[in-house]
């Protein structure tokens, strides 16, 4: 592992005119999880987030529920400050846009760049949109109104302040160049490259107060106040108190993003340049995610938007929302909330997997005690401890990456090796043989070893289920990555009884739906057959289902999405064969669990007279495309 010392993580401050949902719970806890892996890791964390409490629409928003601005941002501002605090997230610092701290180093840096020529006034009309709280450019506007809002502009004509943003765009290029990973993943970084091959603008920073009073005045013009973004991005520098203070000089030079693709633009391009202007070291790297789409299913009835989505943490518990929302998206993409999923999620990888495999080894420790000699290891063990390692190997990888889905799934490698392990070792059969005692203390150590090590290794996912896998093995140390290694322990533990770990979620309306579902075939309307949402999908892995003689268990590709679906066509293709064919697939059905696998979907096959023939393509066409 790469030797590290000090690492300064951001969250985008949020705005406060929403209150915390889906998409800010999801940015905040894969922040969280980051910074739980770096303190892991024996890092010097610094881990800041917070709330954006200027602009018009604020100060509209406090006129209609008629108290101050102010009181209206304290009110929003306390209820991220809450939900942070129900999502067990730990973070060091929270900033309020509002606090003097803040305030003074935005007028310090608007100072020194309007003293180095950088800020200049000048007469500017254009057309504004009020609810975007910006301009638009020709280029930009959508038949004469607001690309986002759709609703019409207005043609304002005033004198502003201008930071000389043009000036870096040069620099801006060849340092997004020099520095492949500044801006991550790459479709990003295309982005930008490609929005900076037309000329860049100077940036309009400042307001008349006679049209907007809440913010923070210009120190050279009290006539204005600053605009929104040249306000808001300073917060993670005044967060460490500005340059000079201690705290900025250690971390500053760290210093990492992580926001959503929504707020590209002015991180990727503004903040750069501001950072330059004022003679300031850029972020080492921005990180940026996609987006949650909502809906899909037949629970959506009680999952309709972001807001009720993020409620679902109270009814199934932090750890398993964190679980779905860092193992369902892969990092920078777009992916689907829907409950179904989270459920799925639940049952196959956090109470199946997971659950039962603590259940087993805590069990096995507690009743078969610590006493006894222990056997020489064999390969299977070495084997597991081999796993372990190349599981916090890869881990470690994809975590430098922000893969936090790829990390997941490295970890649940390493538990689906240690459950085969159980299933292959028999402990409960070597119990019952004296002579193979040595044998059975051998097993029951290297279940001891592997609980520490999720005891650790989950710390940063599912702190909660982590600290209850610690107790159970009686491990009292403060978590740390280098002590997550497998074949350490000489003495078996003792170890306390740990089941229902995470509770099966019973997916009664799976039975509903197949109980309401007509017994005849007879005719069907085209509504009828056009609920059944059928797909181009390309097969990206393949791999048999353990001990099923018929079931293959296909990775396929939807696009932006991948699936896992079982087939049962195991004795009729061998899964190389598979691999990179285009097939039709059922999108919409019910998850169903497969011999221990979950099937989201289903694969379409004739069969014949015993012989069976996926169906392909006759002609090229992407994965995602729709079927009828
Ligand atoms: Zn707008």
């Amino acid at each position: 592992m790469t030797a590290r010392s000090t690492f300064y993580l951001t969250t985008p401050i949020y705005y406060v005119n929403a209150r915390p949902h889906l998409g800010h719970a999801y940015t905040t806890i894969i922040a969280d999880a980051m910074a739980r892996y770096r303190r892991l890791a024996g890092d010097d964390v610094w881990f800041l987030t917070g709330t954006d409490e200027h602009g018009d629409k604020i100060a509209q928003a406090a006129a209609r529920a008629g108290v101050s601005p102010q009181a209206y941002a304290d009110e929003i501002s306390s209820a991220f400050r809450a939900a942070w605090g129900a999502l067990g997230i730990t973070h060091d610092d929270f900033i309020r846009t509002t606090e003097p701290r803040h305030q003074k180093v935005v007028q310090a840096i608007l100072q020194a760049l309007r003293d180095a020529g950088e800020i200049y006034l000048d007469k500017y009309g254009g057309n504004y949109c009020f609810g975007c709280e910006r301009f638009y450019t020709d280029k930009e506007i959508v038949d004469g109104k607001c690309p986002d809002h759709r609703t019409p502009l207005t043609y304002i004509e005033e004198e502003n302040y201008f930071f000389k943003m043009s000036k870096y765009q040069g620099w801006l290029i060849e340092h997004i160049e020099r520095h492949p990973d500044f801006i991550r993943p790459e479709r990003y970084r295309n982005e930008i490259l490609g929005f900076l091959r037309d000329p860049l603008q100077d940036l309009s920073i400042s307001r008349p107060r006679t049209r907007l009073e809440w913010g923070i005045p210009l120190p050279f013009d009290d006539k204005y106040v600053t605009y929104v973004w040249f306000d808001a991005l300073i917060n993670y520098v005044s967060a460490l108190g500005g340059p000079g203070d201690a705290r900025f000089e250690k971390f500053w030079p760290h210093v990492q993003h992580l926001i959503g693709k929504d707020i590209l633009k002015p991180h990727a391009v503004y903040w750069p340049c501001m950072l330059k202007a004022a003679g300031l070291p850029v972020y080492t790297h921005l990180n940026v995610h996609g987006y949650w789409n909502i809906g899909g299913g037949k629970m959506s009835k009680s999952v309709g938007n972001v807001v009720e989505a993020l409620a679902l943490k109270d009814r199934y518990g932090n750890d398993a929302f964190r679980y779905f929302v860092m193992r369902e998206m892969a990092f920078g993409l777009d992916a689907a909330f829907s409950e179904e999923a989270f459920v799925g999620r639940l049952n196959a990888d956090l109470a199946n997997d997971l659950g039962n495999l603590v259940a087993r080894a805590t069990t096995l420790l507690a009743g078969f005690g610590t006493d006894g000699d222990v056997g020489a290891s064999d390969a299977g063990d070495q084997a597991v401890a081999r796993a372990a390692a190349e599981a916090r190997r890869l881990v470690d990888a994809a975590m430098e990456e922000f893969a936090f889905q790829r990390a997941l799934a490295e970890i649940w490698a390493c538990i689906g090796a240690v459950n085969r392990y159980v299933d292959a070792t028999q402990p409960w059969a070597l119990a019952k043989d004296p002579a193979r005692r040595g044998r059975l203390a051998r097993v029951l150590l290297t279940l001891a070893d592997v609980l520490q090590w999720l005891g650790i290794m989950l710390e940063p996912f599912l702190p909660d289920a982590a600290a209850k896998i610690r107790a159970a093995v009686g491990d009292a140390r403060a978590p740390r990555l280098d002590a997550a290694v497998v074949g350490r322990l000489q003495t078996i533990p003792t170890v306390e009884k740990l089941s229902g770990l995470f509770p099966r979620i019973e997916e009664k309306n799976v039975d509903e739906q197949a109980a309401k579902a007509p017994a005849g075939v007879g005719r069907i309307t085209i509504d009828e057959f056009s609920r059944v949402e059928l797909r181009v999908a390309e097969v990206v892995a393949a791999e048999p289902v353990p001990k099923s003689k018929k079931l293959l268990k296909l990775t396929v590709s939807l696009g932006e999405e991948q699936r896992t679906m079982v087939a049962g066509i195991a004795e009729h293709y061998a899964p190389a064969d598979l691999v990179g064919k285009k097939v039709v697939v059922v999108v919409n059905l019910e998850p169903a669990m497969l011999m221990g696998v979950e099937s989201n979907g289903m694969v379409l096959a004739g069969s014949a007279d015993g012989k069976l023939a996926v169906l392909t393509l006759d002609r090229d066409l992407p994965p995602g495309a729709k079927v009828r």
